[in-house]
């Protein structure tokens, strides 16, 4: 009996999951930017330094860096697959200090690394032209990046930190953590051979076939599930967005303690995105909305299964791309708006304790899958929000409904969270 329904769960949970998107915050840049804009140490100006320039001059320590990365983290997580010796950081390979660097860490080797910021999306920006958003994603289409406004930087030349950290919040959805696992496919559709030789096993969910579906496991967190679902299903535990903070970070205060500013704030934007993911309820929580007992009964009925499947699907969907146009909408034809005050509420940033890796666990995912109930709800019914499921819809107009109007409330919620947690995360490593 107990094996039947373990089965049941792991089918079910591994069905919910295959749906699920897979991006979180449509653009992370925006959020970012407003977390941090009216921080003093985010106004600076950071010379811009490509990513040969600051492995060539720090290789040695980096090496060492490296491996305490390594170490830390393998403390933390007890199901942590080791990366493989062939794969430490070996200063002495000076030709290809670019790729070792990066397989060292696990992450895709193609992805572009360019010199870039992105823009806001105000009514002046709005004219600028954009680079082609291929100089800095793997991905050769893209609908959304279209929308995007990025702007090449020169080494050498001078930006805002403000400009770099928040641009780089949204560089992990271009490509940083495709096609890892055993089973992950590149490309052109054959095996991974950075799935092969990275040892993160296989994908824990989502489905391989997917191009784009191999980065879920690194954006997404299921620390509170009921007992019963680890028991059922032990993947639930195989998220590792926990894996790529502590790197960034530790590789972000590395950056700034031997003067490398720019890649201290890029490398602290990319902690930053993952932040940014785990406050998104549906990134923290394996079926929002969706009780243990309802999925267990629902498994048993293909049809109700499926609807509670679609429904999930075009929610999680859906409020990403609302969220993505409410900002638009606000960036360029209000900016007083509080969809972007909401952000600064740095009175919030109190009621959390200090930033440790800890603070993943016990407070952010805590605090996101608690709200992921009240999300569901909230998107009950909800026409207006849910046609979003559609496209980004920066063209749709909305018709302001009381269901609306409690998303809105909602959302103010979730991103003053964001703002909290993401200056919470800048200040752990920037304190001396
Ligand atoms: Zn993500």
């Amino acid at each position: 009996m107990n094996i039947k329904i373990n089965t049941g769960f792991l089918i079910i949970t591994v069905f919910f999951i295959e749906i699920t998107g897979l991006t979180a915050w449509t653009d992370h840049f925006y959020g970012t930017y407003y977390s941090l804009i009216n921080v003093p140490e985010f106004k600076k100006q950071v010379t811009v330094e490509s990513l040969e320039s600051f492995l060539g001059k720090e290789a040695d320590k980096l090496a060492l860096e490296l491996d305490k990365i390594e170490e830390a983290y393998k403390k933390e997580n007890p199901r942590y697959r080791e990366r493989p010796e062939d794969l430490k950081f070996n200063p002495k390979d000076t030709k290809n200090l670019r790729v070792n660097f990066l397989r060292a860490l696990r992450l895709n080797t193609d992805i572009k690394l360019a010199l870039f910021v992105q823009e806001i999306p105000s009514k002046e920006n709005l004219s600028k032209k954009s680079i082609p958003y291929q100089n800095i994603t793997i991905f050769d289409e893209d609908e959304g990046l279209k929308k995007y406004i990025f702007s090449e930087l020169k080494e050498g030349g001078k930006t805002t930190a403000l400009q770099v950290a928040a641009s780089a919040s949204d560089e992990p959805d271009y490509g940083l953590d495709i096609g890892l696992f055993e089973d992950s496919l590149d490309k052109t559709g054959n095996p991974s051979e950075m799935g092969k030789a990275y040892n993160l096993g296989k994908q824990a969910f989502g489905d391989p076939k997917f191009f784009y579906s191999s980065q879920a496991p690194l954006h997404m967190g299921f620390y509170h599930e009921p007992g019963i679902i680890y028991a059922a299903a032990g993947w639930v535990k195989d998220t590792f967005p926990d894996m790529r903070i502590l790197q960034f970070a530790m590789l972000s205060k590395f950056a700034f303690a031997t003067g490398h500013d720019y890649w201290g704030y890029r490398f602290m934007g990319w902690g930053m995105h993952y932040i940014g993911d785990l406050t998104q309820p549906y990134h923290s929580t394996l079926t929002p909305g969706v009780g243990t007992t309802t999925k267990m009964i629902a498994n048993l009925i293909p049809p109700w299964k499926n609807k509670i499947r679609d429904k999930m699907s075009d929610r999680h969907t859906a409020i990403e791309h609302y969220q993505f146009h409410i900002m638009r909408k606000a960036i360029a034809d209000n900016p007083e708006s509080e969809f972007l005050s909401a952000y600064s509420r740095f009175e919030k940033d109190k009621e959390y304790k200090d930033f440790s890796f800890s603070y993943i666990r016990d407070v952010l995912t805590k605090e996101s899958n608690s709200k992921s109930d009240g999300l569901d709800d909230v998107l009950d019914d909800n026409e207006e929000v849910i046609k979003f499921k559609e496209g980004k819809g920066i063209e749709l107009t909305v018709i302001e409904n009381e269901k609306v109007k409690k998303t809105n409330i909602y959302l103010l919620d979730l991103f003053s969270s964001f703002g909290s947690h993401t200056r919470n995360f800048a200040k752990f490593i920037l304190v001396k």
